[in-house]
């Protein structure tokens, strides 16, 4: 009897996920499966959902898949965005300018603006979105304060175990590790010796910022205020945009940082304003004015990513990982989080067709559909994924004046941003979806899941 033969009973089984983490991915991919009527449960470590006090904008890749995700995650977006600019009229360009320049003229700074697509960029407060988001998810499928330790998986048959630091236990037949950048299900499956899951310091800091729109537009004016813009210097970059419906300017100022870190070390500590003020003491009037606006005592982020050693496999078996658990990037090109929304499409529409092959009573056993599914997974995304990942390492020396293609040349520095950011917002979403599907039906059908993920 053959391997698939000897699980034609299971068909009829339903089956259960396990998402390690309610982050921006994992809320996401939960509320996906639940309207494909798919088992999960969240496990999150901390005692409520939570994001941090500030911005994240979401291109247009990423409100595309939300709408197809789940078209409430789409008016939940709505709900809490800023539109860029006036919002009768929205401005759907990204505005770079030259942060050096000395000029008062505010339209002399701007070097070039970028077409984002209609409402192309969409930006808001994160806790107003996470709040948002949990509407759409029933507490009953959520178990909070459990911090996954390890879990282990029994190969082909019966459940997966998840052990959390609390001494208790769950059971899932499959494991989605949304657990973002400091990932334990991504360390767990790519095994704690391998440098591929741990990420590494960019030697990059982030300091992040809220400023009171009405401070904001009285120092700048209302038209630098209410619209999104990039500052570009040498070894630095500065960059705004509005959120909580333009009642607040998102600051996020990015500079060097020469001190060594590594995985254990915290990824933010309490910045100061002086350090951002000093650091771009000799720029133009604009930035200077916005660290001025500064309140004394910021976030300070240190922004590690998986560039150094990318993950050589998404999944194994029935256990996967998602979102910054599978690729953490640089936040340089603001699409971190919209890259993972892709993923969660892709997941949800795997998910729904191992739904469909249990349905049909196909061959398959559901414990070899749902490690075709993440094979599938693994085919389509890792590549799309560890390309953004590098762009986005590569884009901040753009910016800052530092990469020895573009330099100083604003046209050439340009065209570099222009075709990378069009990679990012205009992905052929239904082309992946195609793929996916093709690679699920191709992995289920034969033996072409690479021994290294069974
Ligand atoms: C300065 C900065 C600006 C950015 N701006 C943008 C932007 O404008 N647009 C954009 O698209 N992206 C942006 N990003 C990237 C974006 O923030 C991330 O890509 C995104 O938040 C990742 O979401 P996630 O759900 O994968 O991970 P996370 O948000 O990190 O969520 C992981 C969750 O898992 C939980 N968890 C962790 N370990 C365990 C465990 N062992 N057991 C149980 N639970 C666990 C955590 O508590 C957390 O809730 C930015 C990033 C930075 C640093």
């Amino acid at each position: 009897m053959s391997k698939k033969e000897s699980h034609s009973t299971s068909h009829e089984e339903q089956f259960e996920i396990a998402i390690v983490g309610g982050g921006i991915c994992g809320l996401i991919l939960a509320i996906g499966l639940l309207k494909r009527n798919v088992k999960i449960t969240i496990y999150e470590q901390s005692q409520s959902f939570r994001e941090i006090g500030a911005g994240v904008a979401f291109t247009a890749n990423a409100i595309q898949c939300m709408r197809l995700i789940h078209p409430g995650i789409v008016d939940a977006l709505k709900t809490v965005a800023t539109s860029n600019g006036n919002p009768d009229d929205p401005n759907d360009y990204l505005q770079f300018a030259d942060g050096f320049n000395q000029k008062e003229d505010e339209e002399s700074k701007i070097i070039f603006k970028l077409y984002a697509g209609y409402r192309g960029f969409e930006g808001c407060h994160r806790a107003h979105l996470l709040d948002e988001l949990v509407k759409l998810v029933p507490d009953n499928v959520v178990r909070f304060c459990k911090r996954l330790d390890h879990y282990v998986d029994p190969g082909d048959e019966g459940k997966l175990k998840l052990y959390f630091e609390d001494g208790s236990t769950a059971e899932a037949d499959a494991v989605i590790g949304c657990d973002g950048i400091k990932s334990k299900v991504r360390r767990i499956l790519l095994g704690e010796e391998n440098p591929a899951s741990y990420p590494t310091y960019s030697h990059k800091s982030a300091f992040r910022a809220l400023i009171p729109m009405d401070r904001a537009a009285s120092a700048l004016g209302d038209e630098l205020a209410r619209n999104q813009r990039m500052h570009l210097g040498p070894s630095a970059h500065l960059l705004h945009f509005p959120v909580a419906h333009q009642s607040l300017l998102n600051v996020v100022a990015f500079l060097d940082d020469s001190t060594e870190r590594s995985y254990s070390s915290r990824l933010s500590e309490p910045g100061s304003k002086q350090e951002v003020v000093q650091a771009f003491a000799s720029w133009g009037p604009t930035v200077r004015t916005i660290t001025n606006l500064l309140d004394d005592e910021m976030d300070k982020w240190f922004i590690f990513d998986t560039n150094d050693h990318p993950a050589p496999k998404y999944a194994s078996g029935r256990v996967c990982i998602a979102g910054d658990a599978a690729h953490a990037a640089s936040p340089h090109h603001g699409a971190g989080a919209g890259i993972g929304v892709e993923d969660a499409l892709a997941l949800s529409r795997l998910l729904e067709l191992v739904t469909e092959s249990m349905e049909k009573g196909g061959r398959a056993s559901k414990q070899e559909a749902l490690t075709a599914a993440f094979a599938a997974f693994d085919a389509v995304r890792r590549e799309r994924t560890q390309w953004f990942v590098g762009s986005s390492r590569m884009i901040c020396n753009v910016y800052e004046l530092n990469n020895a293609e573009t330099g100083n040349d604003m046209d050439k520095i340009y065209e570099e941003i222009k075709w990378r950011s069009h990679k990012i917002w205009h992905f052929d979403i239904d082309g992946m979806l195609r793929q996916v599907e093709d690679q699920y039906k191709g992995k289920l059908d034969g033996d072409n899941i690479p021994k290294s993920m069974l």
